[in-house]
């Protein structure tokens, strides 16, 4: 008889986890310490469906098709959510891994992320709508908007590894916490020490199914202090210009951000207007990047159908919106620019074993899928 080696692949993305987050997480920090650990980059747009895309199928956006957290459709003049498994056009890691007969989970915080990343898992649930077992072992799941509930979410990991032993775990928390407090605030700090320790009692019980097991962390954006807001319709139509904006960043569980995110497309009216468009954006106060739809497809490598005429990026403490006036003051924490694409790579494998492929998140897919299946 031949004995198969017991293997698990968890891959984990705490939501808007900027490397400063990890400062004091004392069990990751080893895990990169022992293995690889470095900080990489983001796609952009940095927001939440553009990343978790592109880290569950190892591809650019322009090859999955998942552009924005938000959708306008020009043809229809639809706007929709990103947030159907339909939109995505690449296999997903978790699909990978079914076809070739492994068990599969997918964990996250937010249901939306759960119906749009469910392909190929045979074990998924979300904690707004966990499964009785899990509710009645560990507890119901503290509200969506809590700092708690992504350290129930990796306790939930633990119980899904306990009873069912899934072979690639794909766990993904949401930014609540990012959103809402810096670094240095303590409730930060309880956040990222729960998530953990919580990381740590699920390895050591993956420890005691498996033979082997391969863990990897990163983020799918970070966070930055927003200061003030600019609408760049407002902006536009001051200047004789019809547009239409979309927040990049939007979503149904707006209550932290607004909706107000550091990159935003814009769809003309017409397009006769676009070089003059692009002229009055670069003069704008807080943007710092404008680009046509070839060049920031070309760029960012996004889908040139599924993004505006053109894309506009802040600085650092600039968001974008659609509110009431021009410009505004603002306080809040937010991403979706360039200055929230750094994240951080963790890997439980010796540098030698991943070299120099591990740039951005996107790259942890292919490690796993090497380990895993070969
Ligand atoms: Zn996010």
């Amino acid at each position: 008889m031949v004995y198969h080696m017991a293997k698990a692949a968890i891959l984990i993305c705490i939501d808007g986890c900027g490397p400063e987050y990890l400062r004091d997480a004392r069990f990751i920090r080893h895990l990169g310490n022992e293995g690889f650990s470095s900080t990489g980059n983001s796609m952009i747009p940095s927001v939440t469906n553009v990343n978790n895309v592109s880290i569950l199928t190892g591809e650019y956006p322009e090859v999955h098709g998942i552009t924005s957290n938000y959708y306008y459709d020009r043809a229809t003049g639809r706007e929709v959510y990103m947030e159907s498994p339909d939109f995505i056009r690449a296999r997903t890691l978790l699909e990978v891994g079914a076809d070739v007969g492994l068990k599969t989970a997918l964990l996250t915080s937010k249901d939306k992320l759960r119906s749009l990343l469910n392909r190929g898992a045979h074990i998924s649930f979300s904690a707004e709508a966990p499964p009785g077992w899990v509710a009645r072992r560990i507890g119901d799941p503290p509200h969506i908007y809590s700092v708690d509930v992504d350290i129930w979410l990796l306790k939930a990991a633990k119980e899904v590894m306990l009873r069912e032993s899934p072979d690639l775990m794909y766990v993904a928390t949401t930014d609540y916490a990012m959103h809402k407090y810096a670094p240095q605030h303590s409730e930060a700090k309880r956040h990222t020490r729960g998530i953990d320790e919580a990381i740590q009692e699920l390895v050591e019980e993956v420890e005691r199914h498996k033979d082997e097991f391969l863990i990897c962390i990163t983020a799918d954006h970070g966070m930055s202090d927003k200061r003030r807001a600019v609408n760049l319709e407002l902006v536009l139509r001051e200047h004789g210009i019809c547009s239409k904006l979309n927040p990049i960043i939007a979503d149904r569980y707006t209550l932290h951000h607004m909706n107000l995110g550091g990159a935003v497309y814009i769809y003309l009216e017409d397009l006769i207007d676009l070089p003059r468009a692009i002229e009055v954006l670069r003069d704008t106060e807080g943007v710092e990047m404008v680009l046509t739809r070839e060049q920031a497809s070309r760029r960012f490598h996004l889908d040139e159908e599924r993004i505006g005429d053109i894309m506009v990026l802040g600085r650092k403490d600039y968001v974008f919106g659609l509110i009431n006036e021009e410009v505004q003051d603002i306080s809040l924490r937010s991403h979706g620019s360039l200055h929230e694409m750094k994240v951080p790579l963790i890997v439980n494998l010796p540098r030698s074993e991943i070299s120099e492929e591990l740039q951005e998140n996107k790259d942890l897919a292919a490690i796993i899928v090497r380990w895993l299946i070969g």
